[in-house]
C-alpha cells in the first residue's frame, strides 16, 4: 500500500514525490483512503505522525473539480497562528501542482480556495469582513484537543453553525477527551474512528 496504489491524480502524486515521501506513514495509510471515500473521520494522531499530509493529500483530491461559486472551499482550523503559518507553507509545497490557492485568514478574497487559521481570527474575519462560508466543502480541526484547551470551544460551535450541512469534516487529535467526543458527535456525520 504505497502512495501509487491510492489512486491519486498526477498533480497530487507529483507533490508527494517532490516532498520526497517514499511510503505513507501508518496514519496516512489508514486515513487517506477513507477520506478519499468522502467519509468524516476522527483520527487519533500526534505531531510527527504525518497527520498534516494525511488531511492535505485527500483534500487536494476532493477539491480537484473546479467550482463556479466564490469563497473558501476548505477550512483548516489550528490552535495557534504558528501552526497555521506552518500548515499553509506545507499546503503550498505539497499542493504545488494542484492549482489550488491558500489564504491565511485574510478574508474576502474571492480566489481563495481554502483558508487556514485559528478559530478566533477566523470568526473575526467572518464577522468583520463577511467571509462567505456557504461554499465550504472540507473542514479540518487540527490538533483538536489543543483547540479546546486553548478555549476556542465557543468559536468552534459558531463556525460549525455557519457551515453548510453538506460538507466533509475531519478531526485530528492526539487525545480524545469526553468534550471532544461530544463535539465530534454533534459536528461530524457518522465519523470513522482511526487510531494506530
Ligand atoms: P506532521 O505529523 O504532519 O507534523 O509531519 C511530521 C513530518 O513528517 C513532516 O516534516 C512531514 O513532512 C513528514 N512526513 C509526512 N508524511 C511523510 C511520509 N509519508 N514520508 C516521510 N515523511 C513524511
Amino acid at each position: 500500500g504505497g502512495f501509487q496504489s491510492m489512486g491519486l491524480s498526477y498533480p497530487v502524486y507529483k507533490g508527494v514525490m517532490k516532498k520526497g515521501y517514499k511510503v505513507p506513514t501508518p496514519i496516512q495509510r489508514k486515513t487517506i483512503p477513507v477520506i478519499l471515500d468522502g467519509k468524516d473521520v476522527v483520527a487519533m494522531a500526534r505531531t510527527g505522525s504525518g497527520k498534516t499530509a494525511a488531511f492535505l493529500v485527500p483534500m487536494f483530491e476532493r477539491l480537484k473539480a473546479p467550482q463556479a461559486q466564490t469563497g473558501a472551499r476548505a477550512l483548516i482550523l489550528t490552535p495557534t497562528r504558528e501552526l497555521a503559518l506552518q500548515t499553509m507553507k506545507f499546503t503550498k509545497e505539497l499542493g504545488k501542482f494542484t492549482g489550488l490557492k491558500t489564504a491565511l485568514i485574510l478574508g474576502g478574497d474571492r480566489y481563495s480556495v481554502y483558508i487556514i487559521g485559528t478559530p478566533g481570527r477566523l470568526m473575526h474575519v467572518v464577522m468583520e469582513m463577511n467571509l462567505k462560508m456557504q461554499n465550504v466543502e472540507y473542514v479540518v480541526f487540527d490538533e483538536a484537543d489543543r483547540l479546546f484547551e486553548m478555549g476556542f470551544a465557543e468559536q468552534l460551535q459558531e463556525i460549525i453553525r455557519r457551515l453548510p450541512e453538506a460538507r466533509q469534516t475531519l478531526l485530528f487529535s492526539a487525545t480524545l477527551p469526553k468534550l471532544l467526543v461530544e463535539f465530534a458527535r454533534a459536528g461530524l456525520a457518522d465519523p470513522v474512528l482511526v487510531r494506530l
